[in-house]
Parts: structure tokens; sequence; C-alpha cells
């Protein structure tokens, strides 16, 4: 039986989630289809009961679905209860799991390709936003020291830092870099289409020189903060990898094996030269 799997978003179009991981499907000789599922909100929860159909084997969840989908599953795991959002579902025996790959995704991206891991680092986010969120999370899951989350919107960043306690604190401006092993811009400055293209929320003045600095927008792939870093000769890491590792923890709560991380780069790869030949 060919099984069935998508993304759930809207709009959901520009996604590539299908590239990637219809790579890594037939990469594994898996019978695996894997579908763009636009849905619009009030089509959300008819779309996720058909997950429970025996052919389906589960979904990504992406804007603006990723909290409102919760109600419509029957058991959380991993990070996802506490980060309150699902960007993963898995269906066996009729049944169907939620679980949040974005926060894993992205420390496994830090490991795996900038060597470094946030145990016993001070961390800084910019942003408060859902992206954020999970990344908070994972980071203080991961055992980082410290994390200081800066958002334009301090309320945001006060509801975050409120849940774990104590190794959490919301600013509203940025404080000095100095101190921070990590920076990470998880708000969606610097993104194409964002009309905020030229825009970093920090220029590194004063950041610690061994500091690795994290921009999860990947398009384009050289933003204004990657830039800013690289001009102070930090280390630096793009949104591609976060991308890919969300995915490949997805793949392997699907399938049970380990994704084939380099063939999902690879796809993913040659989509955003396209796209950017064609922008
Ligand atoms: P979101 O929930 O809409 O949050 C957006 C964040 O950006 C908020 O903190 C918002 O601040 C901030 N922001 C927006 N415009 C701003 C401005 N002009 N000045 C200062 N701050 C501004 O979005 P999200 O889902 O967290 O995604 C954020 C970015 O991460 C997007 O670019 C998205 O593409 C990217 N992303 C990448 C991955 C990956 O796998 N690499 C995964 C998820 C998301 P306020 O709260 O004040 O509005």
């Amino acid at each position: 039986m060919t099984r069935r799997a998508g993304i759930i978003g809207y709009p959901v179009a520009h996604s590539l989630s299908p590239v990637f991981q219809r790579a890594a499907f037939a990469h594994a000789g898996l019978d695996i289809t894997y579908e763009a599922w636009e849905t619009p909100p009030a089509e959300l929860e008819i779309r996720v009961h058909g997950l429970r159909a025996p052919d389906a084997l589960g979904a990504n969840v992406t804007i603006p679905h990723k909290q409102a989908v919760i109600p419509f599953l029957d058991e959380l795991g991993g990070l996802s209860a506490r980060i309150g959002a699902v960007n993963t579902i898995v269906q066996r025996d009729g049944r169907l799991f939620g679980f949040n790959t974005d926060g894993p995704g992205f420390i496994e991206a830090l490991r795996r390709e900038a060597g470094t891991d946030p145990s016993g680092k001070n961390v800084l986010v910019f942003g408060a936003g859902g992206a954020a969120r999970g990344i908070v999370f994972a980071l203080l899951e991961a055992g980082a020291a410290s994390v200081s989350i800066v958002n334009r919107t301090l309320a945001r960043a006060e509801s975050i830092a409120r849940e774990p306690g104590g190794r959490v604190t919301a600013y509203a401006e940025s404080p000095p870099l100095f101190g921070y092993g990590i920076v990470i811009n998880a708000t969606s400055l610097g993104m194409r289409g964002s009309g905020n293209e030229s825009n970093s929320p920090c220029d590194f003045e004063g950041a610690a020189p061994g500091a690795l600095a994290v921009d999860i927008v990947y398009t384009p792939r050289s933003t204004p903060f990657l830039r800013a870093a690289e001009t102070r000769g930090l280390q630096t890491l793009g949104g591609l990898p976060m991308l890919i590792y969300q995915g490949a923890l997805a793949f392997t709560h699907w399938t049970g094996i380990p994704a084939p991380v380099d063939v999902m780069f690879e796809a993913a790869e040659r989509e955003l030269a396209v796209r950017a030949a064609g922008a």
C-alpha cells in the first residue's frame, strides 16, 4: 500500500518540505507520497481527521496551524506539550501523535553543522514568535546556562520567559552582546518578502570573539544578520540546517529509520538555487 504524507499549512505552496521529503523517501526506497496540503483554518479539523485513514503516514504542520492542530490529536510526545505547538503528526492504528521537531531540529543543526553544543552556554535569542518559542525550550532542555529573549513586543518575550522560570530573561532592547556564546535571529528580519530584507536585529558590536551567530531565516541564504556577524569575524550558521533537521527528525518519527540528511540538503539547495535564479 502506498502511504501518504504531506504538509498542512496556509499558504503552503512555497514550502520546501515536499522537495526534500520526496527526495528522502525515494532515496530510502519507500513507497510514500508527500504533498503540500493547502488548508484554510476552517478545514483544519477535517484535514487532520483524514490522517486517521490506514494509508496515511502522517503530516508536517506549518503556519498558521501549529497550535490550532493540538485539540484534534490523541497524544503529544517529546517537547510538543511544553512548547504548545506541533509540527509533526504520526498516525499509528488510527491514533494521531503530535511532536515538535522545530526546536530539536535547531539543536541538531547546531551540533552537526556548527559543531556547537549549547550546554553551559549563555544564549541570546532575538524574536519571540512560534519559532523562537520552540528554540528556547529546546535550548533549555539541551542544558543552556541561560537564555535571554529580546523582542520588540516585550509581553511576548515575557510570556515565554515565565514558563520555565529562572534561566530565561526577557528584554525589549538588546543587552550588550559580550558574554553570549550563541546569538540567534528568530525574527523575520532579513527574510525575503518580509518588507525588512535589509534589516538585522543587531550589528554584533561588542560580541564575544568566539560567539556563534545563527540566523533561522533561510531565504535568502546570506542575510544582513549573518553578514554583520561575518564582518566581525564570528562563526555563522544559516537557517537551512534547522529546516532540514526538523524534517529529518519527522522522517524518523514516520519511518523508524535514520533520515538521509545529505540527500535532503542536496534537494533543498538545488530548489533554493532554482528559486533564487527565478527571483
Ligand atoms: P512569528 O511567529 O510571526 O514571529 C515573528 C517574530 O519576528 C516576532 O518575534 C516579531 O516580533 C519579530 N518581528 C517581525 N517583524 C519585526 C520587526 N520589523 N522588527 C522587530 N521584530 C520583528 O514567525 P515565526 O514562525 O517565529 O518565524 C520567524 C522567522 O523564522 C521567519 O522568517 C521564518 O521563516 C523563520 N523560520 C525558520 C525555520 C527554519 O526551519 N529555518 C523554522 C521556522 C521559522 P513581535 O512579536 O514584536 O511582532
